[in-house]
C-alpha cells in the first residue's frame, strides 16, 4: 500500500515567484506537486494551503494552525510535509516539536533556496526528498529535509543565508541523510516513543530575547518586565553577566526572579553550548537566582520551548524541570529530571 501524505503549502521562496516587489510566495500547492510527477511511484499525495507567506511573517499564530491541521488529519494520513519559508523553518521545527509530541508518525519541513520553477533550483530535490522521507517507514517525529539532510526538529539552524546547504544539526548528529533514493538513519528510537501522541494548543509570546554586547546596562531589562513573562539572555561563551562597576545586571535578574517571572540563560556561540558552573560570572549567578541554562539547546528551541510552557500554564516551580526534560532530541547535557 502506498503512503498517504498531507502536504501542507504554507509560502516561502520555493513557492514564489519574481515580482516587481520581489520574491512573493504565489505557487500552489497543487503547483508544488506538479513538479514531483515521481512523487506517485511511492505515495499518494492530498495538498492544502493555510496560508501563502514569507516565513518571515510567520509566528506561534501559524505554528498553532500547522500542528492543528495536522491534529486534525492525523488518523487519515501516514505523514505529513510542510512546504515552508527558510528563515525561520527552525522555529516552527522547534515549536511543532513541541506542539506535537510522542509522534510515531513523520512530519518534515522543507523549503529551498530558490523557487521551484526555476530551471535550476534546491526546491525540486528537497520536496522529493521530503516525500520520500514522510514514506518511509523508519521516519517520524518533526525533522527538517533539506539539502539531503534530515535534523531533528529541535536542532536545526539556517547558518547560511544563499546557500543550498543552509541547515546544520547543532551539537546533534543529522537523524539521516539522503543520498539518491535511498535514506540512511543514524538514529532510530521509535522504540521508545511509549505514549499516545499528544498535541498542545497554547504558546505564550511574552518571551523575549536579550543578546549582550560589551558595555550593555543590566537596566534595560527592568523596562521589560511589563511585557514579558520570561527573557532569554544570550551572553557569551559558556556563560555570564558582565558587573561594570554597578549591579545593574544581577539587580535586574533579582527583580524578573522576584516576580516569578522566568530568566534563562544562552550563550551566542552556535556550538557546544553553555556551562555556568565553569566562571565566576556565571557560577555566582547560578548559585544566586533560580535561572534555567540552556545547555546544548539552541537558541529556536529555547525560545519556542519557553513559549511552550509558558502555554502550557506551568507552575514556577515546575519550570526547570520540565525545561530541562528532553523532548524530540533538544537538550543532552542538563540532568534529566525523574
Ligand atoms: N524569505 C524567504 C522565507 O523565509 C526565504 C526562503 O524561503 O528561503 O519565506
Amino acid at each position: 500500500m502506498k503512503k498517504r501524505i498531507l502536504l501542507i503549502a504554507t509560502g516561502g521562496t520555493i513557492a514564489s515567484r519574481h515580482t516587481a516587489e520581489g520574491l512573493e510566495p504565489q505557487i500552489t500547492a497543487d503547483e508544488l506537486l506538479a513538479y514531483i510527477p515521481e512523487a506517485k511511484e511511492f505515495c499518494r499525495v492530498t495538498a492544502v494551503q493555510p496560508f501563502s507567506l514569507d516565513s518571515t511573517n510567520i509566528c506561534s499564530q501559524h505554528w498553532l494552525k500547522i500542528a492543528g491541521i495536522i491534529e486534525k488529519h492525523y488518523d487519515f494520513y501516514d505523514g505529513f510535509v510542510i512546504c515552508h519559508g527558510t528563515d525561520t523553518m527552525a522555529y516552527t521545527a522547534a515549536a511543532l516539536s513541541y506542539l506535537i509530541q510522542n509522534n510515531l508518525k513523520p512530519v518534515v519541513i522543507t523549503g529551498a533556496q530558490k523557487p521551484v520553477n526555476l530551471e535550476i533550483t534546491d526546491a525540486r530535490l528537497n520536496l522529493r526528498d521530503s516525500l520520500r522521507f514522510a514514506a518511509d517507514e523508519r521516519a517520524h517525529g518533526v525533522n527538517i529535509v533539506f539539502g539531503g539532510k534530515v535534523i531533528a526538529g529541535t536542532r536545526a539552524k539556517k547558518e547560511r543565508s544563499k546557500s543550498y546547504n543552509a541547515f546544520s544539526s547543532i551539537n546533534y548528529p543529522d537523524i539521516a541523510v539522503i543520498q539518491d533514493h535511498r535514506t540512511i538513519f543514524y538514529i532510530d528510537d521509535r522504540s521508545r516513543i511509549r505514549d499516545r501522541v499528544r498535541f498542545y494548543h497554547r504558546m505564550n509570546e511574552r518571551v523575549f530575547l536579550l543578546k549582550l554586547i560589551p558595555g550593555m546596562d543590566g537596566r534595560i531589562l527592568n523596562r521589560m518586565t511589563k511585557d514579558y513573562d520570561a527573557v532569554i539572555i544570550e551572553s557569551f561563551g559558556v556563560g555570564g553577566l558582565p558587573v561594570y562597576g554597578s549591579q545593574s545586571f544581577p539587580d535586574a535578574i533579582d527583580r524578573w526572579c522576584v516576580q516569578g517571572k522566568k530568566v534563562i540563560m544562552a550563550t551566542q556561540v552556535t556550538h557546544e553550548g553553555s556551562d555556568m558552573e565553569v566562571y565566576q560570572v556565571g557560577k555566582s549567578i547560578k548559585e544566586r537566582f533560580p535561572v534555567v541554562e540552556a545547555f546544548d539547546m539552541t537558541l529556536e528551541a529555547t525560545v519556542t520551548k519557553t513559549m511552550w510552557l509558558l502555554g502550557c500554564g506551568i507552575s514556577e516551580e515546575a519550570f526547570s524541570a520540565a525545561f530541562y526534560r528532553t523532548v524530540n532530541h533538544d537538550i543532552l547535557l542538563a540532568e534529566q529530571p525523574d
